[in-house]
């Protein structure tokens, strides 16, 4: 194509591929640009109503999210292309109704059914013991992501139980709840896989990471929690498609599909870094999520890792 709008065609298609290539998901779209593409382009004889096609999907991802419907955006509600359309990190709350408890729990285990019998990564799935899919309430408000389980998580099918694990577990019972009230998941349900290694855990690739992140998206989705906590970089890399550094971002909110999302360091990182003043950062950012949640915070409970 050599006209004008050709051009910005090709290189529109170009800027969806890249994002798709990066793992980007979902791309933010207004009401009103889709309504301009929905309509017939003089010269042209069909219409531009199928952005919501691009980026295109694997056929054999889990469960097509709304978004990737190959419907026209010109047979969509407002809302619905509000709700649909949106970059990880960007606006737009879930405009959908909840689904009533009985499809939600049976949408959710058939979700986690799919998880179950992934093998798409062929190396994660010959070196697993076990697909940690992710604990704790369908119904929760509070959702921890984390970045992938460990040797003890992949032994035990459970995340986050190991020493960070059991770190995550105080810092969720110094808020005063218990890890059955929250959801607890990761960005990838494998445990990266050490080949020649007895021991020892590495970073997500940023394929693992863009392979498995449609499952945590549709728990995400299904569990509709009204705060995010991603800990670590790569939870926030995850779900935000951020790769600036965890100590900048940490402790300042962002969104995720209209969900505050609050990032905040590993506690593995607290493990490493046993200063009272690193401790006392992750607490402030707690303590903001729980501001947020509007739980009732104690003078006892404001003052944890203050000196003094
Ligand atoms: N670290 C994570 O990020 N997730 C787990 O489940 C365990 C350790």
């Amino acid at each position: 194509m050599s006209d004008p709008y050709g051009q910005l065609l090709d290189a529109t298609i170009q800027h969806l591929e890249d994002l798709k290539a990066r793992g980007v998901r979902h791309v933010a779209v207004s009401p009103e640009t889709l309504r301009a593409l929905a309509q017939p382009v003089a010269g042209r004889d069909a219409p531009l109503g199928r952005p919501t096609e691009a980026p295109s999907h694997k056929s054999d991802e889990p469960a097509a999210r709304p978004y990737q419907k190959a419907t026209s955006a010109a047979f969509m509600s407002t809302a619905e292309q509000e709700t649909l359309l949106t970059l990880p990190g960007e606006t737009a709350p879930t405009q959908v109704p909840p689904l009533d408890p009985q499809t939600k729990a049976a949408a959710f285990a058939a979700l986690r059914e799919r998880a179950l019998a992934c093998v798409k990564c062929e190396h994660l799935a010959a070196a697993r013991k076990n697909v940690v899919f992710g604990v704790g309430s369908i119904d929760a408000q509070l959702m921890f992501v984390g970045e992938a389980p460990g040797a003890d998580e992949d032994e035990q099918a459970e995340p986050f139980v190991g020493k960070a694990g059991q770190l995550l577990t105080r810092i969720i019972q110094a808020m005063g709840l218990q890890r059955g009230d929250v959801y607890i998941g990761n960005i990838l349900k494998c445990r990266p896989d050490t080949p020649g290694q007895s021991a020892g855990n590495r970073k997500p690739t940023t394929d693992e990471m863009a392979t498995c992140i449609p499952f945590l998206h549709e728990q995400i989705d299904l569990i509709r929690p009204k705060v995010l906590v991603a800990l670590g970089a790569t939870a926030v890399e995850g779900l935000l498609g951020k790769t600036i550094g965890i100590t900048k971002l940490r402790g300042t909110w962002k969104t995720y599909r209209g969900i505050p999302l609050m990032p905040t360091y590993h506690p593995a990182y607290l493990l490493r870094n046993q200063a009272m003043s690193e401790k006392r950062k992750v607490w402030e950012d707690i303590l903001a999520v729980m501001e947020k949640l509007g739980m009732s915070i104690s003078p006892k409970q404001r003052n944890y890792f203050l000196r003094g």
